[in-house]
């Protein structure tokens, strides 16, 4: 085994316990309406049937190390001599970090088991609403721990950058399995399949910076000709 990977297995990973909520608005966007109030009164029903279940279905699961970059340049974040992720956008976010937060989150496979069996019941409307609610729900959970780690940071002075994931923009999705590498994948309840896609499905990984408060915060959304990207932020 490469030393330098090596020794990111050899050191610890931190846990975290978040239990995800589901934002009402997030998810009614989800599922075609602009507020909670605006969907159908049967829709609204289901929604609150499959809130119950998906409470006793979601098992979280976060994992992260903070890891400081090596080195920078235009389109390249090196975490280390064998880890080193290729994005403009990225480097740019990333170019005034101290130290990069790398994380795999998940809320289990309990809910997907749960999607498949109303699909083979030919409940459509169930499966669709439950996978969209769990959907948010990971989210929901990654975007709360970025939100600790900047209360944590503040103490120090320092804040987050934006949050990427591979397969984001101009990050390749492949290098999903560099950001892996990071981790020892004995202590993820995720596995990196062969096509870079996450099981379980509703998992999330990423990473963000931590940059010394007041410096220079990037969005590449900003200055983007991109007008139809679903993933645009402002
Ligand atoms: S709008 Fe889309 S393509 Fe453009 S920078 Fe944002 S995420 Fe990337």
């Amino acid at each position: 085994m490469n030393t330098s990977i090596y020794n990111y297995m050899s050191k610890t990973t931190a846990s975290i316990h978040i239990q995800p909520t589901i934002e009402n608005d997030e998810l009614a966007k989800l599922l075609g309406g602009q507020k909670k109030k605006s969907l159908p009164k049967s829709i609204r029903k289901k929604v609150r049937t499959a809130r119950q279940k998906l409470n006793k279905l979601v098992k979280p699961s976060l994992h992260y190390r903070i890891v400081k970059p090596s080195a920078m340049d235009n389109d390249v974040v090196q975490l280390d001599e064998a880890i080193e992720f290729t994005s403009a956008k990225l480097a740019k976010t990333l170019k005034n970090a101290e130290e990069i937060v790398c994380f795999v989150g998940t809320i289990g496979t309990g809910v997907e088991n749960e999607v498949n069996r109303l699909l083979g019941k030919q409940k459509l409307a169930d499966a669709y609403i439950l996978d969209a609610m769990a959907s948010v729900a990971v989210e929901n959970m990654i975007d709360r721990f970025q939100n600790l780690m900047e209360i944590r940071f503040s103490a120090e002075d320092r804040t987050v950058t934006l949050r990427f994931s591979p397969g984001y923009c101009d990050w390749p999705v492949s290098q999903q399995k560099k950001l892996f590498n990071i981790f020892n994948p004995k202590q993820l309840n995720v596995e990196l399949l062969d096509s870079c896609l996450m099981k379980p499905r509703k998992s999330v990984s990423g990473v963000f910076g931590i940059t010394p408060q007041g410096s220079e915060s990037y969005n590449p959304c900003r200055d983007c000709p991109t007008r139809r990207c679903e993933s645009r932020r402002n």
